[in-house]
């Protein structure tokens, strides 16, 4: 068994509070500008999350080697010597989105099987499915198609749960996003391995190979307890805990996961991931929707982390995951997507405007998430649950440069009453117009580079063609 480190470098890094963070107002106007930079950028509005709520105007953003160097004034940052000047009029600039969950290759069951509980879902088309098509080319042809979904929808970093982590690992590569890999691992064969053992054994080789990439972290993707048995579970948690690595798991996506669960071993999902040792600062809790009052004391105790995904659990009829009494408890709340197959988006823009709304809907609370806490849900939470926060989640002087901007002169978003409530409550999700991770554009004047696009979707109908073909 691997036992080898792979840290990247944001690794191991203590969590910072997120008051204790240096408000870039009060140090802007002490930093002289530089004389030359990569990349100056010009928005209408820079919304850098922290400190929360604020709105910076006519003010541009400068940056060098990836990083953010400052922020200046219109007038004095136009005099920077830089080959890439970039105006948004218009626009508003953001951290770019961190989907913190989300199966990039099911794209390709985009509308396969709509409007199924969840585990007829899975027993009866998903899994089937996958068992007949996943292969090397089925991943590499799925995940490209999510990577344009993605960038549109404003994502420069994700989680990705799915077999042939490897391939996607190219394609992120070639791409240029920033990515959580967590290799699945799961008790029953399918096209990736034949066992729990064999997942683990792959997917920390991948761990290995990608050690040091600077833009791809590889952790542990325990699919769930009725999937991976309790011995597995605790092999995980072992190793995880030895390689100081990320472990995400699907928990609590129903109550009947829960029933079931009691009536087959007489403990809930949670209870048997402390039992195993699998709770802790480096765990992704997602879905978390039937939650009893000890579970939000078990999580805060374990600083474990919740992903949650409301579009997701909305079309399966999952349930309702308490974000606010989640975030009321101390617990720390990031946002995905999950797969295209279940959601039918991985638009980050659709999915904070649901997660907004359905928090109110469940606490009956108006009050509940309003949008900056929703807009901290798609950033800086996301960095923390993925243990990036010291790079990314917000725009911040020697932050890395992954940013995102977003269109505002569309007359569904005027007039500019309240910049965030606009980005929250009346996006539409097609607004993003530029991304860049490290400072490297990945989408300029809307159009996604590095990738065919045409081709992509070519690629996507073949695959139609072969999944009607299955009956
Ligand atoms: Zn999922």
């Amino acid at each position: 068994m691997v036992t080898k480190s792979g840290h990247s470098r944001h690794q191991n890094k203590p969590a910072e509070s997120r008051s204790s963070r240096p408000a870039i107002l009060s140090t802007m106007s002490k930093i002289r500008p530089p004389a030359t930079a990569d990349l100056v950028v010009h928005p209408d509005w820079i919304v850098p999350v922290v400190p929360r709520e604020k709105v910076l105007t006519d003010h541009s953003i400068v940056v060098s080697d990836g990083r953010i160097s400052g922020f200046f004034e219109r007038e004095i940052a136009l005099t920077i010597d830089s080959a890439d000047h970039c105006h948004l009029t218009g626009q508003a600039l953001l951290p770019g989105f961190i989907n913190a969950h989300g199966h990039s290759a099911m794209s390709l069951f985009r509308g396969f099987a709509d409007d199924y509980p969840l585990m007829d879902w899975l027993n009866e088309h998903i899994w089937p499915a996958e068992a007949s098509l996943v292969s090397e080319e089925f991943v590499r042809d799925g995940t490209n198609l999510a990577l344009i979904d993605l960038l549109l929808g404003g994502t420069t970093t994700f989680s990705d749960q799915y077999f042939f982590p490897d391939i996607t690992a190219q394609c992120i590569d070639t791409v240029g996003l920033r990515a959580q890999l967590v290799f699945p691992v799961i008790s029953v064969e399918t096209a990736w391995a034949r066992s729990s053992e064999e997942c683990l054994q792959k997917g920390l080789a991948l761990r290995d190979n990608l050690r040091g990439h600077p833009r791809i972290d590889v952790g542990f993707g325990a699919h769930s307890t009725y999937s991976v048995d309790k011995d597995a579970l605790k092999n995980i948690a072992t190793l995880a805990h030895e390689l100081d690595a990320i472990v995400q798991i699907h928990l609590h996506e129903t109550q009947g996961e829960v029933e079931a669960s009691l009536e087959q071993c007489g403990d809930r999902p949670i209870d048997i991931l402390a039992q195993v040792g699998m709770l802790g600062p480096k765990t992704q809790c997602v879905h978390m929707t039937a939650l009893s009052r000890g579970d939000f004391a078990l999580l805060k105790e374990t600083n474990s982390h919740v992903v949650h995904c409301p579009r997701s659990n909305m079309k399966i009829a999952s349930g309702i995951c308490p974000t606010q009494r989640l975030l009321d408890h101390g617990i720390n709340v990031a946002l995905g997507t999950d797969g295209a197959a279940s959601n039918n988006r991985l638009n980050m823009l659709a999915e904070l405007q649901s997660a907004a709304l359905v928090a109110k809907l469940e606490s009956a609370q108006a009050t509940a998430l309003p949008a900056m806490a929703a807009l901290e849900l798609a950033t800086i939470n996301g960095a923390q649950a993925l243990g990036m926060e010291r790079a990314i989640g917000s725009l911040e002087i020697g932050k890395d440069a992954d940013m995102i901007a977003i269109d505002l002169r569309e007359p569904h978003t005027q007039p500019l009453n309240n910049v965030i409530s606009q980005l929250v409550y009346s996006t539409a999700g097609h607004e993003v117009t530029h991304s860049w991770v490290q400072g490297r554009p990945l989408v300029k004047d809307r159009e996604v580079i590095g990738l065919d696009v045409a081709n992509v979707v070519e690629r996507a109908k073949h695959w139609s063609t072969q999944l009607a073909s299955l009956g």
